[in-house]
C-alpha cells in the first residue's frame, strides 16, 4: 500500500480511512510547531480529514 503522505510503498496503518506509513504518524506525532515541517504535516492532516469528510459524505448522502 502507498502513503497517503510521503508516496511511498510501505507497511501503513489506517488513519480516518487514509493510509499513512508508521515513519510519517511519527513524523506528526514528533512535531511541534515551532518546526518547519508543521505547516506541511499541517495541511496533511487537513487534507486528510477532507478526504475523510468528503467519503462519509458519499457514504451517507444526505438529500
Ligand atoms: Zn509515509
Amino acid at each position: 500500500m502507498y502513503c497517503k503522505i510521503c508516496g511511498k510503498d510501505k507497511a501503513v496503518l489506517n488513519i480516518l480511512g487514509q493510509q499513512i506509513c508508521k515513519e510519517c504518524i511519527e513524523e506528526i506525532v514528533e512535531t511541534s510547531p515551532w518546526d518547519e515541517t508543521y505547516d506541511y504535516y499541517k495541511n496533511m492532516i487537513r487534507i486528510i480529514l477532507g478526504y475523510y469528510i468528503s467519503e462519509k459524505h458519499l457514504l451517507n448522502p444526505v438529500n
